[in-house]
């Protein structure tokens, strides 16, 4: 087994406008949405289920009228029983993040896991619960051994130190069988971004526009960190992956540019635009910036990304 992890953004908290809330997060890049059964109805009557939900199990919910591509919970530790039962009675994928504290990891392969195994359909994935990263990291890999089944790394209680769960989620991607992962905060925007750019970080996933400028030499003759940073600025509501590649001459940069997907080679008194390793036309020196943004917008759009400018 070998996953590529994606990012959760906890929408229980979100009061104002769930639905922005979530269309931000999903910008963001997160893939899945925590929510709360009572938040369900009302972002379910406004056509913004499309099969990305974990719903936190609570007895009350009744299950039948969800849509099987919903059926994924988190299950809150001495859930287990129930759900159980409420899964046994139905068929189809159900994928459930059992959160797992301390004192039931004995209960783990005894009891837990040969009641979920007899259930046709259920994907469990364990959760561990713990109060901090080192004991997070330690209820990982205890884990680990004990069954085949996927992690979701959810520090859901105490205070979140965000070098400390790099480490984890580093320490743990190794074994392949990292689930998710979701970064607490009140706001599921942050969360989402948070989680994100460590899945970039890690290089398991690209999300985003990833700029690669010339390290500068002598020949460089433009503002080259100055361009970045505008462009960057202007550029940051962007989640198509796109590679962009911004040179500081004219004399080597569009070879060093062939891999990017957009890029330009500048210098003192003009340079050249490249779409795809190409130059395919010239540009006055005051024109970077903005033909850059341009193209970036142009082709994320190109890639169906609903952006505006
Ligand atoms: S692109 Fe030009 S300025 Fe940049 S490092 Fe290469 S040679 Fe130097």
């Amino acid at each position: 087994m070998s996953l590529v992890p994606i990012s959760i953004a906890d929408l229980r908290g979100a009061t104002a406008e769930p639905l922005d809330d979530l269309r931000a997060a999903k910008m963001r890049g997160a893939g899945l949405f925590l929510v709360h059964s009572r938040q369900l109805s009302a972002t379910s009557e406004r056509g913004a289920l499309e099969g990305d939900f974990l719903l936190e199990w609570d007895e009350t919910l009744d299950a039948t009228t969800l849509d099987p591509s919903l059926w994924r919970f988190l299950v809150g530790p001495g859930q287990f029983p129930a759900f159980a039962r409420w899964a046994r009675n139905r068929l189809g994928n159900i994928e459930a993040l059992l959160q797992l504290a301390p004192d039931e990891e004995s209960d783990l392969t005894c009891c837990v896991v040969p009641h979920l195994e007899a259930i046709p359909g259920v994907k469990p994935v364990l959760a561990p619960v713990a109060p901090d990263a080192p004991q997070l990291l330690a209820a990982a890999r205890r884990l680990l051994p004990l069954t085949p089944y996927p992690l979701s790394l959810l520090p859901l209680t105490g205070s979140y130190d965000p070098d400390a769960m790099t480490l984890v989620f580093s320490s743990l991607m190794e074994s392949g069988r990292v689930h998710s992962f979701l970064v607490p905060s009140p706001d599921p925007r942050h969360s989402a971004a948070a989680a994100t750019s460590l899945l970039n970080a890690l290089e398991l996933r690209r999300f985003g526009v990833n700029y690669v400028s010339c390290p500068t030499c002598g020949r460089c003759e433009i503002p080259l960190e100055e361009i970045v940073a505008q462009v960057r600025q202007q550029t940051s509501d962007i989640s198509t992956p796109l590679n962009v590649a911004i040179m500081g001459c004219v004399v080597n940069g569009p070879g060093e540019s062939k891999h990017a997907d957009i890029g330009i080679a500048g210098g003192r008194s003009g340079g050249v635009l490249i779409k795809n390793g190409q130059v395919v036309g010239k540009l006055e020196k005051h024109e970077f910036v903005d033909a850059l943004v341009r193209e970036i917008r142009q082709m994320a759009r190109d890639r169906g990304e609903p952006i505006s400018g």
